[in-house]
């Protein structure tokens, strides 16, 4: 294990999907650092919690998704040494490189909202945002006959912009079709001024909210919550005014940021408060030290983080570095920022919100209007883009 052409830390959606492109272009001597020895297609965690797929669905075992060839590392990186090109690793080891990818992921910070953690290790509040509470979320939601139901967003970078609404609407579809969506008030706590920060997507996303009499509170974050009496407090920013709601359910989405060893190392840097690896937005190199890149959410480019931008950013990241590997000069390939959100609106329909870092609408499929929710999307999120990751992403074909 002790030195790799190419070493690659995280094994999530970004490091298999380069290991694979790095594959099918020559290289060879990848070695990848993953502790788990399972995989997970996070996006279906919106459907296990609206109760439209299995949490069993979205995992697989990490060597059935590790293509042949790589080398894998079974532990858990907690340091880069950038001058002597190795990574530490907790149980000791040290590993060299020629050259780094950087792709751990994103951290959830459950202690950065007092109460958070412990709300959903009550009855009461859940998460789509760990394979263990996913299923939780759709007990409530189809328990819950009357009552408040709030469902909430941090302030910040996190994964997929659109998860925390998503869930909203489906849970108000289900509702609405059992008859109980009346007796339901449902609060949707938004830090942003918009629904989404591409206009054309914002103004559905308005209608569908509206649609289920959901009250959106903008500019608003939760600070604080009471798992015991069930309140939880929400402050609008712009006024400073603070609410406490009483809630029968509550989706929580943790504040994120990089994995704390990742914020120590010398990758993070000024640029970034938020402590991810410091790239430049279309090269994915390290601004500083030019044989490591990152990519995925531990990247510090300003794309919403979503596995629809690693689809876009592999096959870059990939290509510069078998660049860099033969030749010297300016890496080969750039990224445009592209990223995509599926947002469920009911049980049958979906919005495809494309776009890239000029926060303009960007289809993939112009010839269909998919800035209005559409059952078609549906099928795509539900069976297309799952067979897509499984079958193509992972394996450097898409
Ligand atoms: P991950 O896929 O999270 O992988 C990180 C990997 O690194 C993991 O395997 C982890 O075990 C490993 N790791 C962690 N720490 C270390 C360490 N110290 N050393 C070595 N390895 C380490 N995206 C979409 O495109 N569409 C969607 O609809 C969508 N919906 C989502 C819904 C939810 C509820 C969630 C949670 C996410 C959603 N996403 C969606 C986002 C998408 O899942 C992520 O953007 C994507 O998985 C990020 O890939 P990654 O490789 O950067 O990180």
């Amino acid at each position: 294990d002790a030195h790799h052409k190419v070493l690659i830390v995280g094994g999530g959606s970004a490091g298999v999907s380069v290991a694979a492109r790095l594959l099918r272009l020559g290289v060879r001597g990848i070695g990848l650092v993953e502790p788990s020895a399972t995989h997970y297609y996070q996006p279906l965690w919106t459907l296990v919690g609206g109760g439209r797929a299995t949490a069993r669905a979205s995992a697989r075992p990490q060597r059935s998704v590790l293509p042949k060839g790589v080398c894998w590392i079974r532990g858990r990186a907690e340091s880069v040494d950038p001058d002597g090109r190795t990574v530490g690793l907790a149980d000791g080891r040290t590993i060299g490189y020629d050259r780094l990818v950087v792709c751990p992921g994103i951290q959830l910070d459950w202690d950065q909202v007092p109460g958070m953690a412990q709300a959903v290790a009550a009855p009461h509040a859940s998460s789509n945002y760990t394979y263990r509470l996913a299923p939780k979320t759709w007990d409530l939601i189809r328990s819950l006959r009357s009552g408040t139901a709030v469902f909430t967003m941090p302030a910040g970078p996190i994964k997929c912009g659109g998860a925390p609404q998503k869930i909203a609407y489906l849970a108000a579809d289900h509702w609405r079709g059992q008859g109980v969506l009346k007796d339901i008030r449902v609060v949707l706590v938004l830090p942003t001024p918009g629904m989404f920060g591409v206009p054309v997507f914002a103004e559905e996303l308005e209608r569908v909210a509206a649609r289920y009499g959901i009250e959106v509170r903008r500019n608003s974050e939760l600070v604080e919550v009471d798992p015991d009496g069930r309140e939880a407090v929400v402050v609008d920013r712009s006024s400073g005014a603070g609410e406490s709601i009483r809630y029968d359910m509550m989706h929580l989405v943790p504040p994120q940021s990089a994995p704390d060893w990742l914020k120590a190392s010398p990758l993070a840097g000024p640029a970034d408060p938020g402590g991810y690896a410091e790239i430049d937005r279309h090269t994915l190199r390290h601004v500083r030290h030019p044989e490591i890149f990152a990519l995925g959410d531990a990247g510090s480019s300003p794309n919403s983080k979503t596995g629809a931008a690693i689809r876009k950013q592999a096959p870059v990241v990939a290509r510069n570095i078998a660049a860099s590997l033969t030749t010297a000069g300016p890496p080969p390939a750039s990224y445009d920022g592209y990223s995509s959100c599926p947002i469920t609106t009911s049980r049958h329909s979906m919005l495809l919100a494309e776009f890239d870092y000029t926060l303009r609408h960007r289809p993939t499929f112009p010839l269909i209007d998919t800035t209005r929710e559409r059952r078609d999307m549906w099928y795509l999120k539900r069976y297309g883009l799952p067979f897509l990751y499984w079958n193509l992403m992972l394996r450097g074909r898409a």
